[in-house]
């Protein structure tokens, strides 16, 4: 017998249909005298729907209440999922966050987990029930309110529920069939990997794959989590095994490149002809990193006339207006002469463990892209991976190119 926590995201509980689906696969895992924990996201949609009646209500709101609304898109299909497996004949019961309780920090919108106490579901285990599990939500144990774990937390909720229970597996159920080389819907030749490793997943991740929260995968590699990324739209009799998200040491064909990420929500920022001295980049910088406001790429041109300089940068899309603001009032103490911007870039990242042992990678794909006419605006690189930014218009164009380029594409 093992025991196995098992998440399906938006898209495959998005109606009840789709969750008498979800039933099927949890029935047949529990058929199989496991004990299974079940995590839930919101029904496709819902998530989005709940946010943005929050800000019709107001355009600033408390992120406590918000998070007392957003939870609540899990609760429904937590308590649905539950009574229909009730319904097939088999004994389950739904858990909110509290609940359990999983227990976070008090980052309400983008919370981190700090602890969950298995205890009250290995009991449900011993009384032969199913736990089904509201994802993305938690509680922070001083305030007693309500937390959620930012975008794409159910995630999270699975893994950090699976290393607290010690699962055998985790299994993430979604849309597509496993982790790609990129993006599916967005490159048809894109290929289905067997095997990632953590290094690798966390970087695709946190540079645009939404396929799997970037938390998750930090939680999974550092508790050793078994996870598997499948689809909840195969056939529940005939189930296929998906991506493994795994140490690097079991990937056998190690690649140099792995995949190509992208990330839309990325905007550009220049600072034309700050001082060339000492203090300028903190006078930038420090207030910005005060604000929270994340920044990303930072390319500093060596001035002509040894007094100026330009400053450019990249934050976050849904930032650009606060961050331009900022800049904007502080404007006399920075001392420039035009803020320009770029809310339409995109940043194309490749990403392979491969790139530790060989050289001249990035270059390759400089050369491709101007074949293409696609002007690179700004570049960073690390020791497994390297970004580019570019105008958003070329995005397909250029994942595309990437993709060929490193011989990604599948066969036929
Ligand atoms: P869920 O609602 O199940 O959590 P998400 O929409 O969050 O699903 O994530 C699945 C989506 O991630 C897929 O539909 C796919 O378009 C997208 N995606 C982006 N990059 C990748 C990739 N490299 N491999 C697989 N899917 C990817
Ligand atoms: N429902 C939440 C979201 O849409 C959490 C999740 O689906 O993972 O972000
Ligand atoms: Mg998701």
């Amino acid at each position: 017998m093992a025991r196995l926590v098992m998440k399906f995201g938006g898209t495959s509980v998005a109606n009840v249909e789709r969750i008498r689906n979800v039933a099927r696969h949890v029935k047949r895992e529990a058929d199989a005298g496991n004990q299974v924990a079940v995590v839930v996201s919101a029904m496709a949609g819902k998530t989005n729907e709940l946010v943005a009646w929050c800000k019709e209500a107001a355009p600033v709101y408390d992120s406590a209440e918000y998070d007392a609304v957003v939870a609540s898109g899990e609760l429904i299909t937590a308590g649905l999922l539950a009574i229909v497996l009730e319904d097939m004949g088999l004994p389950a019961r739904s858990w909110q966050g509290w609940q359990i309780p999983l227990i976070t920090d008090e980052a309400h919108g983008s919370a981190r987990i700090e602890d969950i106490d298995g205890t009250k579901i290995v009991e449900s285990f011993k009384r032969g029930e199913i736990a089904v599990v509201a994802g993305f939500q938690g509680i922070h144990a001083d305030t007693g309110r309500v937390t959620t774990l930012g975008r794409g937390g159910s995630d999270t909720s699975a893994v950090a529920l699976a290393a607290a229970l010690h699962a055998d597996r985790c299994d993430i159920y979604t849309d597509v069939d496993g982790v790609y080389t990129t993006d599916p819907r967005v490159v048809p030749k894109a290929r289905r990997l067997d095997r990632v490793s953590f290094e690798e997943m966390l970087e695709m991740a946190s540079l645009g794959a939404k396929v799997l929260q970037v938390r998750s995968v930090e939680v999974a590699m550092v508790h050793n989590v078994k996870t598997y990324v499948r689809s909840s739209f195969d056939d529940p009799a005939e189930p296929k095994q998906g991506t493994l998200i795994c140490d690097e040491e079991d990937i056998v064909e190690k690649q140099v490149v792995t995949g190509i990420a992208f990330s839309r929500d990325e905007a550009q920022i220049t600072l034309r002809k700050v001082a060339d001295q000492p203090g300028v980049a903190a006078a930038i910088f420090v207030p910005l990193a005060e604000a929270n406001i994340n920044v990303d790429m930072i390319i500093q041109v060596v001035s002509d006339d040894a007094a100026t300089t330009d400053i450019t940068f990249t934050v976050p899309g849904a930032e650009y207006d606060r961050a331009k603001a900022l800049l904007e009032s502080r404007r006399a103490t920075i001392g420039y002469t035009a803020l320009q911007g770029a809310p339409d870039v995109v940043k194309i990242s490749a990403i392979g463990i491969g790139m530790r042992s060989h050289s001249g990678v990035a270059s390759r794909a400089f050369k491709a892209l101007a074949e293409k006419g696609i002007n690179i605006r700004a570049i960073t690189t690390s020791e497994i991976k390297f970004s580019m930014l570019i105008d958003e218009a070329y995005t397909e164009l250029a994942v595309r190119t990437l993709h060929s380029l490193y011989g990604l594409d599948a066969k036929g």
